[in-house]
């Protein structure tokens, strides 16, 4: 059996705390945690170059939902003096908006050694879509990726963490995913590995430097919290059913205000 890992799921990266909304980090967090993965001799990867590397020497998996432009304004350069990389995953319905990067700058990123792949076309609940709409979400992104970046796009993270229903799961397959990053809080091993399906632990701006470190270190105290009040999420959205859920998600996240509140909010 080979050792569990961890795969990181960011949003935004602004370069001041003042514009981090809920799931933001900030550059100079982001900065704090580049330099104690590099001081611990731990590689931050994108997740297709982790699960290329084998069992020896996995590191950690570091993901970016949405393509915010802040990704490649601010996380960009600091992981290139890191000598680190990332996957980035891609809306591209959003692509040149404001607040997304553009077609040339994720071309400028995976020169960089990203890797780029898809969140779906229109970042839609999946669940919410019949199989024809399924399809069209995962085949027209991985196409419309595929020809701005010309390299294969085989993983998908899913949009609010949120599954097409159980009988339309086989079309993520059929559309040409090997590998589906979820938002599940739990690390990675063999088992995910053969089903293709991971975990992602959320750093978000207010992940503590000791909870970032439970997450990279499989540390089970803070993540045992973080986890908690995650699966409080899934119960909120169960009750609330995933349109209002969505609602509530988009008016908690454009709040820019610590409010407690903010805490039942799911990653976008
Ligand atoms: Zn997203």
């Amino acid at each position: 059996m080979t050792p569990h890992w961890a795969a990181l799921m960011y949003h935004a990266t602004p370069a001041r705390h003042e514009d981090a909304d809920y799931f933001a980090v900030p550059a100079p967090a982001l900065a704090r945690q580049l330099t104690w993965l590099r001081e611990r001799a731990i590689a931050g990867r994108s997740l297709e170059a982790v699960l290329d590397a084998g069992a020896e020497s996995h590191g950690v998996a570091i993901t970016f939902d949405d393509a915010h432009r802040s990704n490649y304004d601010v996380a960009f350069p600091l992981f290139a003096e890191a000598g680190m990389s990332a996957t980035i995953f891609v809306v591209p319905a959003w692509v040149g908006r404001t607040g997304y990067c553009t077609w040339s700058q994720l071309r400028e990123l995976q020169a960089g050694g990203w890797s780029i792949q898809s969140h779906t076309q229109t970042h839609p609940f999946l669940s919410t879509l019949d199989a024809a709409a399924v399809t069209r979400e995962l085949v027209d992104s991985r196409r419309e990726i595929e020809d701005n970046i010309g390299a294969p796009v085989v993983t998908l993270a899913l949009p609010n963490g949120d599954w097409p229903r159980r009988r339309f799961r086989h079309l993520l397959h059929d559309s040409g995913y090997r590998h589906i990053a979820t938002s599940r809080w739990h690390a990675n091993g063999d088992a995910e590995r053969r089903r293709g399906v991971f975990g992602r632990y959320t750093v978000r701006r207010g992940t503590m430097p000791e909870a970032f470190e439970s997450m990279v270190r499989q540390l089970p105290g803070t993540l045992s919290r973080e986890s908690l009040r995650l699966s409080t999420l899934s119960l909120v959205r169960s009750a609330l059913g995933v349109r209002r859920y969505g609602a509530l998600r988009r008016y908690l996240v454009e709040r820019r205000a610590a409010a407690p509140a903010a805490g039942m909010t799911p990653p976008p």
